[in-house]
């Protein structure tokens, strides 16, 4: 059921088993598993159906560190989050992700891949994509004509991704949700503050208020933060009645180990000396499969842990008549869907190499209240992005592998910035706008905020999920994994609750 929260009057309770605040990616498919279950959830979104730019207004904020996107701009508030303009690139976690790389400090899950590999699969419908496979990179490359490049796997191996269409999960799922019997979704309903018990144990109710509209509460068994990487802290830190330093936090961690990718795009700019070379595995989705799926490049795990690197892939762009339809909205501001365009046999004279690279856990970045407020009189948040001279010379050699290689095959000469004056970030250089780590995962109070079943610990009904909570994130893009997560998350609630 979908209810305009406008229309209640100020005082109004909801009851529920389960309330999620949020309704992304995370919050849309719990919600879509939580059908048709016996629990009755509410899920509680800041927008309507469409962008508004009141509403829009409340993600605003400031950058203390590292100037990146607008904290406005790089996410979307209304139903279905910022799934309304994400690329779909989609690739899980690798096993080694979860690990503890003891050159990385802080690295490693308290959960292994095995954990979310059930959820990963059933993921992949939800997404639009097809079969779960990411190993057949070269058997899906002969079966469509097409080759991968001859990489030299002590260097660079190539590994597959799958292309959403991209799902934008506010219109997708809308008449599903609008049908169901136990799932109601809250529109226009902006989470202020979760009020707790005393010793701030145990969450009793939700404060909701629309804009020009009633304030109402939410009273839950359960209640589950699915905002997004930047707003889940911010609810936690706003939630301090009963917890100064707000809840869950009795260990400073919340909103600690900011961390986004890396991004250089593009890092390379290579000139190619043959005529007869052939990108589109990489330049471009291809059906296969029931689903689209794309090549990329990234390092072996035995190179990354013998010279001590943090995790990077690559992407290739075609520059010239192919440039014009690529994959790769992700890099861009407002990212249209990607059609698969139609062969062009005209050779290329350069491709483009765009390098997305691992960031390593930093305690000193953070996102934090600042004394700026919204529109409701809340405080909005400060971020701090950091990057390191250790992530410098990380993606310095993570270049250089990848033109040495090209140069290898005798593909061409590669230019890159960043190899020409290697104590400086290229002009190229941003970030994902993947928000992580706000909110870890640990298997202690003293290292993280939630265990390993997304629990806040200390806090004996709130969890937390989305990729907030990743302490790692690899090379890859977050959105199938935290989907995978709020699936597995979903289990474990509907298991509790029987
Ligand atoms: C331009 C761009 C391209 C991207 N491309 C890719 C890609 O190719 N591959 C990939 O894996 N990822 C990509 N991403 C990231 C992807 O969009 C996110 O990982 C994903 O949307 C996160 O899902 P979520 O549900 O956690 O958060 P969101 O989708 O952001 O949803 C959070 C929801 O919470 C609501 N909300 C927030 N605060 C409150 C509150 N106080 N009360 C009530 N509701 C609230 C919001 O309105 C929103 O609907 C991209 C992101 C951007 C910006």
């Amino acid at each position: 059921m979908l209810i305009d929260a406008r229309d209640l009057t100020t005082g109004h309770v909801v009851e529920a088993d389960i309330c999620i605040i949020g309704a992304g990616a995370v919050g849309i498919s719990m919600g879509l598993e939580m059908n048709r279950s016996d629990l009755k959830v509410a899920i509680l979104e800041s927008g309507g159906f469409e962008y508004e730019p009141r509403t829009q207004s409340l993600y605003k904020g400031d950058h203390v560190g590292r100037d990146t996107y607008p904290l406005e701009r790089n996410r979307l508030r209304y139903f279905g989050g910022t799934t309304n303009h994400w690329a779909g690139h989609c690739r899980p976690f690798d096993e080694f992700d979860f690990s503890v790389r003891e050159w990385i400090p802080h690295s490693g899950w308290p959960i292994k891949i095995e954990e979310l590999e059930p959820y990963l699969e059933r993921t992949q419908p939800v997404m639009g994509l097809g079969k779960y496979d990411y190993d057949s990179v070269e058997e899906y490359g002969r079966q469509l004509g097409l080759e991968t490049l001859p990489l030299d796997s002590s260097r660079l191996i190539n590994v597959m991704k799958h292309q959403s269409p991209p799902t934008r999960f506010g219109p997708a799922y809308r008449e599903e949700l609008t049908q169901s019997k136990n799932v109601s979704v809250y529109l226009y309903s902006n989470v202020l503050e979760l009020l707790s018990n005393e010793s701030a144990s145990h969450v009793t109710n939700a404060e909701v208020a629309c804009i020009d509209g009633p304030r109402y509460k939410i009273k839950a068994k359960n209640f589950v933060l699915a905002a997004g990487g930047l707003e889940n802290p911010r609810i936690m830190l706003l939630s301090n009645k009963s917890a100064p330093n707000g809840l869950g936090n009795s260990h400073g961690l919340v909103g600690r180990f900011y961390t986004d990718h890396i991004l250089i795009r593009p890092a390379l700019d290579v000139s190619l000396s043959r005529t007869d070379l052939d990108f589109r595995l990489y330049t471009r989705p291809h059906r296969i499969n029931g689903g689209l799926i794309f090549a990329i490049m990234t390092a072996p795990e035995d190179l990354t842990r013998r010279e001590k690197l943090t995790r990077f892939r690559f992407h290739l762009y075609e520059l010239g008549p192919r440039y014009e339809s690529p994959i790769g909205g992700v890099f861009s501001e407002l990212d249209g869907a990607p059609e698969v365009a139609p062969l062009v046999t005209k050779p290329d004279t350069h491709i483009q190499v765009h390098m997305a690279m691992e960031p390593i856990p930093n305690p000193d970045a953070f996102v934090r209240l600042s004394d700026k407020r919204d529109l409701f009189g809340q405080r909005r948040l400060e971020v701090k992005w950091q990057v390191t001279d250790a992530e410098l010379a990380n993606a310095h050699r993570a270049v250089e592998l990848c033109a040495l290689e090209f140069g290898r095959m005798g593909y061409g000469r590669a230019y890159a910035p960043i190899l020409a004056k290697p104590d400086e970030w290229p002009a190229t250089f941003t970030s994902g706008k993947h928000h992580c780590g706000t909110t870890r995962m640990s298997d202690s109070p003293q290292t993280g905020v939630v265990d390993r079943n997304c629990k806040v610990f200390d806090v004996d009904n709130l969890y937390v999920t989305g990729s907030s909570v990743f302490p790692n994130i690899g090379h890859t893009n977050p959105t199938l994994n935290l989907v995978a997560l709020a699936l597995r998350l979903a289990d474990h609630l509907k298991e509790k609750s029987t």
